[in-house]
């Protein structure tokens, strides 16, 4: 039968199905109507098309799965941080039905940033200064990120000072310019000359309001949440900022009820939500805020690079252990304090409301405990001398490591070289053959 192209007209397309570990995935009809010339092309049946894509191999009737076909027709394949690899050789050992789990050829190559482009230009002043002019040309070298240790701790606070009130500054005229456009109540109008203190311990928490990375993890428990942020000696304050994809109805319910809590009496000056996330919001809260918040759920966080660029800019994380964190994380030894914090643990269960309440009460314990009383605990020169060291412990132990040019390095030598020099086995035994 002759194949007849058929009119790709949006409205009549059915809504891309989600497979259960988010990969897309199209019925044997669609792959028909779209690929259907294709086949012949390459000098293949319909049939063994089909199987590149299917989970298990000579089952053309299973849904024909985008990740399925990357990884049969490709010659290397990495996750995109250690625990992603893992994860992913676990989701796909289906594919590879001779193999031991371990043995699944996925690898993993980290995401980094570019280290000067995240970087504040007040800090990177810093670094000129205290670990020469050229330091965004040896971003790798772990020796050059140890001199940060000398830079003295009321320079580096100080200029922390002015990124956070900067932040603070633009955070209020955002909320201001929103509000006014929404034409709302002059009280909620008013109330922004006193959204956010420059002085008080400030969260950042900025991306993309996917339901997995659980964007209102702190307001779970909420009179719990609200004594913690507006505790008259220690307050805590949080900016929040991201936007939802268009088909995300549950993230676009998660801002609303967030825009809700910004109103709430109680929580009205700490808590702000910054609208239109870019690039440019990225960076001022990146450089702005005191920690940076990170709550995923596991083991879903591919990476995240967001804390670090956090990281570079002395701001401290607080995340779940997941994607990168699970291998930038280092607990405080003998003379050297901790790069961040940790929140809650898996508990191996399936009951997403029993995980979202262990590491909510994590987060809490951690706040109130741990993180408000080391940020508060001031020298009488008003400097808080152990949080500046982990900011420092921060810096050193992230920058030379999460960063873009070790990244493209290793790209070159466990992937690009790698198939060059060794002619590689087929990755998976060819459906072709
Ligand atoms: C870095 C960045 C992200 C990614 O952040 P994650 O921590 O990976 O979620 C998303 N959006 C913008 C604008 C960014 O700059």
């Amino acid at each position: 039968m002759k194949w007849k192209p058929r009119c790709a007209i949006a409205p009549f397309l059915p809504p891309t199905p989600r497979s259960p570990d988010g990969n897309d995935i199209f019925s044997a009809d669609m792959i028909d109507s779209f690929f259907g010339h294709y086949w012949s092309q390459l000098g293949l049946t319909r049939e063994q098309f089909l199987n590149l894509g299917a989970r298990r191999f000579g089952d053309p009737w299973e849904p024909f799965a985008m990740t399925v076909l990357a990884l049969r027709i490709t010659r290397s394949a990495n996750g995109v941080s250690r625990r992603h690899g893992e994860v992913s050789r676990q989701i796909w050992s289906v594919l590879y039905p001779d193999k031991a789990e371990a043995d699944v050829p996925i690898g993993h190559i980290t995401n980094g940033i570019h280290t000067r482009t995240w970087t504040a230009p007040l800090i990177a002043d810093l670094y000129n200064q205290h670990l020469g002019r050229d330091w965004s040309l040896k971003v790798t070298d772990r020796e050059l990120w140890q001199r940060i240790k000398d830079i003295p701790d009321r320079e580096i606070w100080q200029r922390h000072l002015i990124l956070k009130e900067r932040l603070i500054a633009y955070t209020r005229a955002q909320v201001l310019a929103a509000r006014l456009k929404r034409g709302e109540a002059a009280d909620d109008i008013a109330a922004v000359d006193y959204l956010l203190d420059p002085n008080a311990l400030t969260l950042g928490f900025a991306r993309r309001f996917s339901p997995y990375k659980r964007g209102a993890l702190l307001f779970k428990d909420l009179q719990r949440a609200i004594r913690i942020l507006s505790n008259s000696r220690r307050p805590i304050q949080v900016v929040f900022a991201g936007k939802a994809r268009p088909g995300d109805d549950e993230g676009k319910r998660l801002i609303q009820r967030l825009m809700e809590w910004c109103r709430h009496p109680a929580l009205r000056d700490r808590i702000a939500f910054i609208e239109d996330y870019d690039m440019y919001t990225a960076e001022l809260i990146t450089h702005g805020v005191d920690v940076w918040l990170n709550t995923p759920r596991r083991p879903t966080e591919a990476c995240g690079t967001s804390g670090q660029k956090a990281a570079l800019n002395g701001v401290i994380n607080c995340s779940v252990a997941d994607g990168w964190w699970c291998e930038a994380y280092q607990p405080g030894r003998a003379g050297n304090p901790s790069n961040g914090w940790v929140i809650g643990e898996d508990a191996g269960t399936n009951d997403l409301e029993t995980q979202d309440h262990i590491d909510a009460e994590s987060l809490y314990g951690l706040l109130e405990r741990q993180i408000a009383p080391l940020f508060y605990d001031r020298d009488r020169h008003g400097l808080p001398r152990q949080w500046i060291a982990m900011m420092k412990a921060s810096i050193c132990t992230i920058a030379p490591q999460f960063n873009s040019d070790r990244m493209v390095a290793d790209y070159i030598t466990h992937a690009y070289l790698q198939d060059m020099v060794v002619d590689p086995e087929p990755v998976v035994a060819s459906p072709l053959v």
